[in-house]
């Protein structure tokens, strides 16, 4: 028992030691850049005019960093279920070459996008909502730091069905729950950083229209009513929650409109 606790222990310490400088060099990295850095030479292309004050940046940052110790300290059961063997098809499909490896990222991301989207709209309807999913819905105008601003309860529904259920479904080699943890943390900060980064088409949508922008998600933070999705837009095109005035709102901070101030969403 004391050997497990033990074990447990150094498992968290090195998972804390890679994700939250990993995070925080993200996630101040985004701010850096944009907020500072390239402030002037990205004005078009900010999404609202207002900024947020210090303190709401400070109290984001807190509360993602709070929410990415909980996603290291769900890994260290994941890894402690590992080694008692309860994930024979991950063990096993590393070996399954490149292919299954890059399908297999493609399958956990879209089954993620899905997970999220119903769970995000339950959250919004659910008696429990001022528990779950209030604390994200502070930050009314999102900073780099607002994209793991969770409740406590909000951060483990995140977490725990890709981290304990997935890998023992589907045939996920490790690698890749790697790479997904990866990808959901940089698009997390990016559709949060307060900036339309995408690139438009002269028609005033974006290229790749299939993907989430930050414009999509800042509607959400802005009108809590639509755009749910998380990384792909066809849940909510699906489902008729896109915000009407999203293609607008979008050719706007993207710069293809012309150059008028972003109306504060109510
Ligand atoms: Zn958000
Ligand atoms: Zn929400």
């Amino acid at each position: 028992m004391s050997h497990l606790l033990i074990d447990a222990g150094q498992i968290w310490l090195l998972n804390l030691a890679i994700v939250l400088p990993a995070y925080v060099a993200l996630a101040v990295g985004v701010w850096l850049l944009l907020w500072v850095l390239l402030r002037r030479a990205l004005q078009r292309r900010k999404i609202r005019e207002a900024t947020p004050p210090a303190r709401q940046l400070r109290s984001e940052f807190l509360y993602s960093l709070r929410s990415v110790v909980i996603f290291a300290t769900s890994s260290v059961g994941v890894a402690l279920l590992a080694r008692a063997g309860a994930y024979p098809l991950a063990d096993r499909a590393a070996g399954w070459g490149p292919a299954w490896f890059w399908a297999s990222l493609g399958l956990m991301i879209l089954g993620q996008d899905a997970y999220i989207y119903w769970l995000h709209r339950w959250m919004h309807r659910s008696r429990w909502y001022r528990r779950l999913h209030r604390r994200h819905h502070f930050s009314h105008n999102p900073s780099p730091f607002s994209g793991y601003s969770f409740d406590l309860a909000e951060a483990f529904l995140m977490t725990a069905p890709f981290a304990y259920l997935w890998p023992a479904i589907v045939p996920t080699p490790w690698a890749v729950s790697l790479l997904f943890m990866g990808h959901q943390i940089v698009r997390n900060t990016l559709l949060h950083c307060g900036y339309e980064l995408t690139p438009a088409r002269a028609d005033g949508r974006p290229w790749f229209d299939w993907l989430t922008t930050s414009t999509h998600h800042d509607l959400h933070h802005g009108h809590a009513g639509y755009n749910f999705a998380a990384w792909f837009t066809w849940w909510d095109r699906w489902m008729g929650t896109e915000h009407p005035e999203y293609y607008a709102r979008y050719a706007r901070a993207a710069g293809v409109a012309a150059a008028s101030p972003v109306e504060q969403p109510a």
